[in-house]
């Protein structure tokens, strides 16, 4: 339902608008860029469940955003999906009034089995993440040698329960760039947008360096120089993808260039980690306890301030800031603060 509830600002005008809610610390997958398996292998700890936020404490803290602005939430992880009954949360967050959109972003292996239960629950669309078609290049991505046409399939099911779908393609040089073009043609005309996004230095495993970036506008002229495109006009204001539509018909891409083109100045967004931290920035390197709160007896009201202020006194911008002053700085892992 649709509540006038006025967002609050942030240090430097933004509002809060998107929450984004990883519900699991656990991936199913390794992908190399995010979870390599040096680092995240049989003897990591991840959260144990009772650490994790409970359906009733995420719930709770939504009910709560939404009285300071949040419109829009995303589930994510880790892999949301392995979450148990995730329709469950679903349903719950879908019933808070001032909410009008709740989306997932997925690996899609498990969306065969729970498309359509989500989209009964009030899933309204889905994110799946995919960086090729080809399944020696995509094995060696999630390292654990799933395969293309099981994520086709969980696309296929989302699409088949009602759910707009788009496909997220982290493109890094060297591993996937050769992918990009087969991976334009086929989703060309599907009606699912294809979203590049470019190789980000999150987290501390992955071993990020800028050669590995394909910068977006690479990227744009590589299918452009195939399928011709034209720019797209904003959605709206914050949108992180830049939009480009094919001249002839055949739908829109969306570019995400947080490194080459940042866009802090129009960020809405807020997250929490699956054990109920507050972060105001992807990049960000510590969150706000907001578990030791809940579970310390705090009441609505003293919610309601600690999140408040947390959003009032936000001044990050880390992407813009990228370059001079961030190098060596400490980040969260990406598996640990959602996607
Ligand atoms: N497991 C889910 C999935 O695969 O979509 C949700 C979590 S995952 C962390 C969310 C998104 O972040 C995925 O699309 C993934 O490809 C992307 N991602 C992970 N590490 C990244 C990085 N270093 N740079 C850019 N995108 C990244």
């Amino acid at each position: 339902m649709r509540c006038s509830v006025p967002s609050i600002l942030d240090a430097r005008s933004r509002p809060l608008r998107d929450l984004r809610i990883s519900d699991t610390d656990r991936c199913d997958f390794r992908c190399v860029y995010c979870m390599p398996k040096e680092v995240f292998g049989r003897d990591f700890q991840f959260l144990r469940r009772s650490e994790l936020l409970t359906f009733e404490e995420i719930a709770r803290v939504v009910r709560i955003g939404a009285g300071l602005g949040v419109r829009k939430l995303r589930l994510t992880g880790g892999e949301p999906l392995m979450r148990r009954d995730l329709e469950r949360l679903v349903e719950m967050l879908a019933g808070i009034d001032g909410i009008d959109d709740i989306a997932m972003t997925t690996n899609g292996s498990l969306l065969p089995r729970k498309a359509r239960v989500l989209a009964d629950a009030g899933l309204r669309r889905v994110t799946v993440s995919l960086d090729s078609l080809d399944d020696a290049v995509f094995g060696a991505v999630n390292d654990v040698d799933f395969p293309v046409e099981r994520v086709l399939e969980g696309i296929a099911a989302a699409a088949e329960a009602g759910m707009p779908v788009k496909v997220n393609m982290v493109v890094k040089r060297g591993l996937n760039d050769g992918s990009v073009l087969e991976m334009a043609e086929h989703f060309r005309g599907t009606g699912h947008m294809l979203r590049l996004i470019e190789y980000m230095d999150v987290g501390a495993t992955n071993g990020w360096r800028l050669d590995d970036v394909v910068p977006a506008a690479e990227i744009v002229a590589l299918i452009g120089a195939e399928f011709p495109l034209e720019p797209a006009e904003e959605n709206y204001r914050g949108e992180v993808a830049r939009r480009w539509r094919y001249q002839d018909g055949g739908g829109e891409i969306g570019v995400i260039a947080s490194v080459t083109q940042p866009f802090c100045g129009d960020c809405t967004r807020s997250r929490i980690s699956a054990e109920g931290r507050l972060y105001t920035c992807l990049f960000g390197t510590k969150g706000h306890d907001l578990r030791a709160l809940i579970r310390g007896g705090a009441d609505d009201a003293e919610l309601h301030a600690m999140i408040g202020r947390v959003w009032n006194g936000r001044r990050d911008r880390y992407s813009e800031e990228r370059s001079s002053l961030t190098a060596g700085v400490d980040r969260v892992e990406m598996s640990y603060i959602g996607g």
